[in-house]
C-alpha cells in the first residue's frame, strides 16, 4: 500500500443530500430547508418525492462551495432532528465521493454506488439560489 496522497484541491464542491420520509419527515425537512437558505449561500436543490439514482430514499441536494463547509457542515450536526443526511465530495471519482469518503450525520442509510462513475468531470455547483439574511 503506497498510494499517493491525494489533495484536497481534488474536491470542487461538496453537497449534502437531505433524505426524509414523504410520510413523516417532510415536515421536517421543509423546515431544516429554510433555515438553510437564511443562514448560507448555497443552490437548493429541488424535491424528489422518490428514491433517484444512488440515493435510497426521497430526498433533495444542497450544492456548495468548500469555503461553507466549515459553518454548513455543524449547523446540520446539530439541526438535523432525526433526519440522515449524506455529506460527499465532488471529484472525478463519483463512486468513492458517494460511498468510500463519504460522512453522515444522522443514522446511515445504504446509497446505491455501483452505477456512478469512477472518472470523468466532477459535479459543478452551479450558481447559489439562496440569499442568506441570518447568521449561523
Ligand atoms: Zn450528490
Amino acid at each position: 500500500m503506497n498510494k499517493a496522497v491525494r489533495a484536497i484541491g481534488e474536491i470542487v464542491i461538496y453537497h449534502a443530500h437531505i433524505y426524509y420520509d414523504p410520510e413523516t419527515t417532510r415536515a421536517a425537512a421543509e423546515q431544516l430547508r429554510v433555515r438553510i437558505g437564511e443562514r448560507f449561500k448555497v443552490r437548493l436543490g429541488r424535491w424528489h418525492e422518490v428514491s433517484v439514482g444512488p440515493h435510497p430514499q426521497a430526498m433533495f441536494q444542497v450544492a456548495f462551495e468548500t469555503e461553507v463547509f466549515p459553518a454548513l457542515v455543524p449547523f446540520l450536526m446539530l439541526n438535523h432532528g432525526d433526519l440522515s443526511i449524506l455529506i460527499h465530495t465532488n471529484t472525478a471519482d463519483q463512486q468513492r465521493d458517494h460511498v468510500r469518503d463519504a460522512l453522515w450525520i444522522g443514522a446511515k442509510l445504504q446509497v446505491k454506488a455501483s452505477g456512478l462513475p469512477t472518472e470523468g468531470p466532477p459535479n459543478e455547483a452551479g450558481e447559489p439560489n439562496t440569499t442568506p439574511t441570518l447568521a449561523a
